[in-house]
């Protein structure tokens, strides 16, 4: 009898604090997904992000896939949470708020076309890589830049906190660097003649220069990176989930398919 009162008595603890956040999800998600991960809130998938990063994520003026935003990181992140038996919410922030977001449990996820890098892999921990991300130079059309090595002397934009940012100070050093909020920030100063070139990941890039006249990308890329989504570190119980999600996402086509929703293959 005691033993009983003391589960009713656990149970009941349990369900208290279950209903109180920091939330433990198990018992809704797909068969196949593995439990116990928690969650920011309960029910819920917290995706932090910048939405000015299309194809991957951007707003839009209509309906969006989730509230206002969509792009391919918002399809599949919302195709994950429902796997795991969660509404997923969009937090939209600059890209470095977004990466700190995740870091520090303010965020479950950081879904926005990051870059797996040893740096960041002392902070946070990453899924496995769902794509292949490349830094490109956008130029003014007939511009004396070239090559990459083009690029030294140069006045270089990029887009704040980004790999393209920190790999374009180390290699041509912080003086030649501004970095700009986002992409489009750093494609208009690049339109002012306020600097000579803007780097940034190849997707976001094709879309920058066909929506601004008179810019092009150099043919040579910069870097080939992986993106891969981004937790707190140690959070081993949703990674897993994650990775179990993704791995359906891409053995039944859905993700192929979010993918040519938003790239038209060549
Ligand atoms: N892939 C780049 C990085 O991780 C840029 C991502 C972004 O600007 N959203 O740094």
């Amino acid at each position: 009898m005691k033993k009983l009162l003391s589960l009713a008595l656990a149970l009941t603890l349990g369900l208290g604090l279950a209903a109180c956040g920091g939330a433990d999800n198990a018992g809704s998600a797909d068969a196949d997904i593995p439990t116990g991960f928690t969650t920011v809130e309960e029910g819920v998938l917290v995706m932090s992000t910048n939405a000015a990063f299309p194809p991957y994520e951007m707003t839009t003026d209509g309906e969006g896939v989730v509230d206002n935003f969509e792009g391919i990181d918002v399809e599949v992140a919302n195709e994950i949470a429902k796997k795991l038996g969660l509404t997923l919410r969009v937090d939209d922030m600059d890209f470095d708020a977004a990466l700190l977001a995740a870091q520090t449990g303010k965020s479950d996820i950081v879904m926005a076309g990051v870059t797996v890098t040893e740096e960041r892999l002392a902070v946070m921990d990453f899924s496995d890589s769902y794509a292949k991300g490349v830094q490109s130079v956008i130029v003014p059309e007939g511009s004396d830049i070239a090559t990459i090595d083009d690029l030294a002397g140069k006045k270089i934009g990029v887009q704040r906190g980004t790999t393209g940012n920190i790999y374009c100070e180390d290699d041509f050093g912080a003086d030649n660097v501004t970095a700009y909020d986002n992409g489009m920030t750093a494609v208009q100063a690049l339109k002012n003649g306020q600097v000579d070139c803007v780097v940034i990941d190849n997707a976001p890039a094709q879309e920058l220069v066909a929506a601004n006249e008179g810019l092009t990308i150099l043919d040579t890329n910069y870097t080939e990176e992986d993106y891969a989504i981004g937790v707190a570190k140690g959070n081993t119980a949703l990674l897993d989930a994650i990775n179990a999600a993704m791995a359906e996402l891409k053995a039944d086509g859905t993700f192929d398919a979010i993918v040519a929703k938003y790239i038209s293959a060549e």
